[in-house]
């Protein structure tokens, strides 16, 4: 596994100590979106489909530092948009490291050359460069040729200066699980520390509406990729043994979307990283103001076909704890990747999505342009 013994022992112990504190939810990964704005379009990205005065709101080292104080999670994923177009991002990434968390920068790696000298390798910081694949498969997910050799490059001259380097990898209906072997093969032998994989989640806002995963089709891709890989042993993933062994249809869990609570230049997003229903003001607002009964498979028909690793990573690990023996178990033999898949969750009563997108954006706009926050009813005006 691609996890650091140090990480996994200090994560190990902030989640025995929430378990013994009898905590019912509390946050594992900070995902932190400072800006929207990308020097990329991917086409199943719907992250950045703002108008002009949003993508170019950012928040401070302030905001930032707030947002971790505030929660309290060990590791801090830096997302976006491009985190390196934030001009204070190497003072953002000396801020986490000085509190001590884990901080992963997520970047498509196209200024990762021109920046990399900002940073100083540290056993806690790791670039997570954007790969969704070989080079057709990447440069097709980004609607851009030459980007898979630009993230090549920049994994090599990053390994080259001693940094932890990983990947992350979001696939979506039309990958071919012997090229994603293959091309986990390749990402290995450039000695990469860790491999992230989650299939895609059917964002709204994305242009290509047509590759998005449903439940079935993933587990058959994960058990595909997964069997040639030896159930997974074979690669240094930098997730639990746990989330892969769901993915391959072998578990059924409800999500954790409190586990990667999500600071954008909205707010703090409800229900998850994945879904923009609401923003809460501070970090507490959100834990004790969100109806977190709403949401997950089940419940709403955003949520039917989710399986991605911030909503279920915080469910796997916390099963990890509920029973130790089953992860060792599967941690020595790998993930199975045949027979019975675990009955999934049923979607019969699930509420019908609501669209609130529009009303979000109209409401942040007011704010930009008259320094106040817009209150509901003005929305509903405009
Ligand atoms: S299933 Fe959970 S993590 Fe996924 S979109 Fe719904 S609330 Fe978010």
């Amino acid at each position: 596994m691609g996890i650091p013994l140090l990480q996994a022992v200090r994560i190990g112990t902030y989640v025995l100590r929430q378990h013994l504190a009898r905590r019912e939810r509390y946050p594992l990964v900070l995902m932190l979106e400072p800006l929207f704005r990308c020097n990329l379009a991917c086409a199943g990205c719907g992250k950045i489909d703002y108008p002009d005065e949003i993508l170019d709101q950012r928040l401070s080292y302030d905001d930032c530092m707030t947002a971790i104080d505030e929660c309290g999670a060990p590791v801090v994923s830096i997302a976006g948009g491009e985190p390196l177009l934030h001009r204070e991002m190497p003072k953002i990434v000396n801020g986490f490291l000085a509190r001590k968390k884990f901080v992963i920068l997520c970047t498509n790696a196209l200024l990762l050359a021109k920046k990399i000298d900002d940073y100083k390798p540290h056993p806690a910081f790791t670039w997570s460069i954007h790969l969704d694949g070989n080079r057709a498969m990447h440069d097709k997910s980004v609607c851009l040729r030459g980007t898979y050799d630009k993230a090549v490059e920049a994994i090599r001259l990053a390994k080259s200066k001693g940094f932890r380097v990983s990947i992350n990898c979001t696939l979506f209906n039309d990958a071919d699980p012997a090229q994603v072997a293959e091309f986990f093969d390749e990402m290995k032998a450039l000695g990469l520390d860790g491999i992230t994989v989650s299939p895609g989640y059917a964002y709204e806002r994305a242009p290509d509406q047509q590759h998005f995963l449903n439940r079935t089709k993933t587990k058959e891709l994960f058990r595909g990729i997964l069997s040639r890989g030896n159930g997974g042993k074979k690669w240094p993933f930098s997730q639990s043994i746990n989330f892969l062994n769901f993915l391959a249809g072998n578990e059924s869990y409800h999500c954790t979307p409190w586990g990667n609570p999500t600071r954008t230049v909205f707010g703090w997003q409800k229900p998850c990283y994945l879904l923009g229903e609401g923003y809460a003001k501070t970090f507490r607002e959100l834990m004790d103001d969100t109806a977190w009964e709403k949401y997950g498979v089940g419940n709403y028909e955003k949520c039917a076909d989710c399986m991605v690793h911030s909503g279920f990573e915080a469910s796997a690990v916390k099963d990890m704890m509920r029973r130790p023996l089953k992860a060792l178990s599967v941690t020595l033999r790998g993930v199975r990747t045949d027979g019975p898949m675990a009955k999934d969750i049923s979607i019969d009563h699930q509420r019908r999505a609501e669209f609130v997108f529009s009303d979000h954006v109209q409401r942040k706009l007011t704010e930009i342009r008259t320094g106040k926050a817009a209150p509901e009813k003005a929305v509903a005006a405009e």
